[in-house]
């Protein structure tokens, strides 16, 4: 049976970043994705605009060309794409990695389609999969979400978007000018400083004049069928909803991460264990690559700082097989 060098778990930016790399040093490679190519991306909101230019978001030295000053969500599913296809890369979509043992030196790795082996393992499986959640009675109500795709959806809606970040005050705005009543629940007494620095005057505006009604040091405590009970400053209010987007962020698989052997400390962030220098775990020969080695400081990694885990990992791996 063949041993591929490199198997990768996850075909997010960072995953294709990793298997270029083997490719250009003569690995063997096998890229295993359990959604579509780029699927984090792909199940961003449509419209979304990302927070780095287009040349941050570069990978295998090819320009990401766009005429906009920040790439939309499209143009970048266009540009990962394009980059699977120039290298060529062999990667399998739809199919999801469900474990990984190591038997002597070979990973065994079982899919959802097939049984692999190979002498190393990437993990890039990113932090998109598993949401924060309230845990609040009416959390499981279908009219609530913890992704927001498009905003048409809401219109003429009574919609209450949880969280002070990004993802929220994107989905607030978009909402609003759809014309959905938006109240913003946020849990601390501001708007978050992350957000984009052309996006938070716009949502400031729109509290300021009334159009985003919003509750500051806020958090909701239970959803029903036509309402929601918000905990306030000035007690509990209860306000007609038809829709809750709680968009309080993400973390990594840890339940995976456990199960494949990676040392993950109970105290947060939750840092999967790994050299910083190798981003090889505790298990040897089982890298760690992109957002997922930030545990719950999803902040700390992004596609600009986590690219060149492609090039340190790769690097490892030939010089320890010399
Ligand atoms: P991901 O892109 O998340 O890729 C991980 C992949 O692994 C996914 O495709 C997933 O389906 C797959 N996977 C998971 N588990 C398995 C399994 N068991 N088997 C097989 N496949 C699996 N970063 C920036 O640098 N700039 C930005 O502007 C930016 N904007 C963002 C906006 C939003 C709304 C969000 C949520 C994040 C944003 N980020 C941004 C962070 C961004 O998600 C990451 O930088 C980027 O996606 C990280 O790439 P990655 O390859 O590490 O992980």
């Amino acid at each position: 049976e063949e041993i591929v060098d490199v198997l990768i778990v996850g075909a997010g930016p960072i995953g294709i970043a990793c298997g270029i790399e083997a490719q250009k040093n003569k690995l063997s490679h096998l890229i295993l994705e359990k959604g579509c190519l780029v699927n984090s991306l792909y199940n961003y909101p449509v419209n979304m605009t990302f927070f780095s230019s287009s040349e941050r978001l570069e990978i295998g030295d090819t320009p990401f060309v766009t005429t906009n000053p920040k790439p939309k969500r499209a143009e970048a599913l266009e540009y990962y794409r394009r980059i699977d296809s120039k290298f060529d890369l062999n990667t399998h979509l739809f199919e999801e990695v469900l474990s990984i043992e190591k038997k002597g030196s070979i990973f065994t790795i079982q899919s959802n389609k097939a049984v692999y082996l190979a002498k190393h393992v990437i993990i890039a499986t990113g932090f998109y999969d598993v949401p924060m959640l309230l845990n609040i009675p009416g959390e499981n109500l279908p009219k609530v979400s913890h992704y927001y795709q498009d905003p048409h959806y809401y219109t003429n809606q009574h919609v209450i978007v949880v969280g002070a970040s990004n993802s929220s005050i994107d989905a607030a705005l978009e909402t609003f000018r759809k014309g959905a009543k938006v109240t913003l629940v946020i849990r601390g007494p501001e708007v978050s400083h992350r957000v984009k620095y052309w996006v938070r005057p716009d949502i400031e505006n729109r509290i300021a004049c009334g159009e985003v009604a919003v509750k500051y040091n806020s958090y909701l405590t239970e959803i029903t069928e036509n309402e929601a009970k918000i905990s306030t400053p000035e007690g509990v209010v209860t306000i007609k909803n038809d829709f809750v987007l709680a968009l309080t962020g993400y973390q990594p698989n840890f339940t995976f991460l456990k199960k494949v052997g990676i040392n993950i400390p109970d105290e947060s962030p939750r840092i999967p264990e790994h050299n910083l220098e190798t981003m090889e775990t505790n298990v040897e020969g089982m890298y760690l690559a992109g957002v997922v080695c930030g545990g719950l400081n999803t902040h700390l990694w992004f596609i600009e700082n986590s690219r060149v885990h492609a090039e340190i990992i790769v690097h490892d791996i030939l010089a320890k097989s010399i």
